[in-house]
């Protein structure tokens, strides 16, 4: 009996529903208006061989037109070329940045092809880094810091080739990449299926790791898991306009008919856009935070002596770290300052023994001539005195001569 009463008791009870929402339910419209006012970012590095269809590919993606002069083949090194721009979608303000490189592939020596893009990847990461401990940080910083890397493949249908290999290998802990064969309307459907598995068989083997999409939220896990077993995805770009029976989409026109670009049977244009722009876009750059630059930030502050455990395990603060490095800082001040004091006063006793040796020298050499001149002058004395001498005796035998010519000769005999 009670519990008809109670079953009667329910269904007595009136059911109302809220018109609008209360309390803190409301929290994330709050976070919706706000992100809408502040605005979105999104920074993309594309990377590939110059012509492959970079440029295209990203104004097909944003349905844009990011003026771009031509690149060409012969510059002697890899370069990057960095564009943003303000795009809107209805009211979702976005703030694109897009980093090319320039030259890729271009080279006859291709070693080291890949360092400028690690460079301005790690670049980006230490800004952020610098601004994260500024004292007075700033809530407007343009956060640069790559969320996701469009790798372009070149459509061979053969294998990677190593620089791609390479360039993978050594950005894979530092970004999210997503591989993309490039103007995959140049290789026939089988050859495409067999490409695609050569390709992340190859990227398997050389342990790269590729991002991929993520499967925890149950809301994308399916369409995400099913997005991951058709990796890479096979891309054709294009902005032009062509006619298809009544519609106009947007497609490449050839000899033997249209391709259209936003046609799931024809490429894996619209997947990409789908994966990168409407599903993941949040995941990549919340990756790029969590994952990639945790790793940065950690590396760099462990390198600068900073540790969260002493050797005892415990866990030691900021504070202390900082002390023991300034005085560690102070310590080797002083003794380089010890060190080139006495390295100073040495150079200075050097110099003054060598100003010594120089003066003995010279005071020897003055004696030495003062000897030669004293000499030279007594010499000179002697033969005055001998001149005088034989001057007066000159004198002498001179007088005598003139006596005796004036004398009266009286011998003389008188005829
Ligand atoms: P970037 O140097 O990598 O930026 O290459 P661009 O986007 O400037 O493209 C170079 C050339 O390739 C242009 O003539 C494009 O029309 C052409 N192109 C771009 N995407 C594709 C594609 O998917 N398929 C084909 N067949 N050609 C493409």
């Amino acid at each position: 009996t009670s519990n008809n009463e109670d079953t009667e008791k329910k269904e007595s009870i009136r059911c109302l529903t809220t018109l609008s929402h209360f309390g803190f339910e409301c929290l994330p419209y709050q976070l919706v208006t706000k992100s809408m006012e502040q605005g979105f970012s999104f920074n993309i590095l594309c990377v590939g061989e110059t012509g492959i269809g970079k440029s295209t590919l990203i104004n097909t993606l944003f349905n844009t037109n990011l003026k771009d002069s031509r690149s060409s083949h012969f510059y002697p090194n890899v370069g990057l070329r960095i564009q943003t721009s303000d795009l809107q979608e209805s009211n979702v303000q976005l703030k694109l940045t897009v980093v090319k490189t320039v030259g890729y592939g271009d080279q006859i020596n291709k070693e080291g092809s890949y360092q400028p893009i690690i460079d301005y990847i790690d670049a980006q990461f230490e800004a952020y880094l610098q601004e994260e401990l500024k004292i007075k940080r700033s809530f407007k910083y343009q956060d640069s810091r790559i969320h996701v890397c469009l790798y372009f493949i070149s459509p061979t249908g053969h294998s990677l080739k190593s620089l791609d290999l390479l360039t993978m290998k050594s950005i894979d802990r530092k970004v999210n990449i997503i591989p993309l064969i490039a103007k995959a309307d140049t290789v026939s459907k089988n050859d495409l299926q067999k490409f695609k598995s050569k390709i992340m068989s190859e990227l398997i083997s050389s342990g790269i790791q590729i991002y991929h999409f993520p499967t925890d939220d149950e809301t994308v896990a399916q369409i995400n898991s099913s997005m991951n077993a058709i990796l890479p995805f096979a891309v054709v770009g294009s902005t032009d306009e062509v006619k298809v029976g009544k519609r106009v989409v947007r497609g490449r026109h050839y000899p033997w008919g249209v391709l259209q670009v936003e046609n799931e049977n024809h490429c894996d244009f619209v997947k990409l856009r789908d994966m990168l722009l409407r599903t993941n876009m949040e995941d990549l750059k919340e990756q790029t935070h969590i994952h990639h630059y945790e790793c940065y930030r950690y590396r760099k502050l462990r390198k600068m002596g900073f540790t969260d455990v002493g050797p005892d395990n415990q866990p030691i603060s900021f504070q202390e770290i900082y002390e023991a490095k300034r005085l560690q800082f102070y310590e080797q001040c002083h003794r380089e300052e010890e060190e080139l004091k006495k390295r100073f006063m040495q150079q200075v006793k050097d110099r003054e023994t060598a100003f010594k040796d120089a003066e003995k020298e010279l005071q020897d050499k003055f004696e030495h001539l003062k000897r030669i001149q004293q000499e030279e002058i007594m010499k000179l004395e002697e033969e005055r005195r001998q001149l005088e001498e034989e001057i007066i005796e000159f004198c002498k035998t001179k007088a005598a001569c003139e006596t005796l010519q004036t004398q009266p000769c009286t011998n003389i005999k008188k005829d």
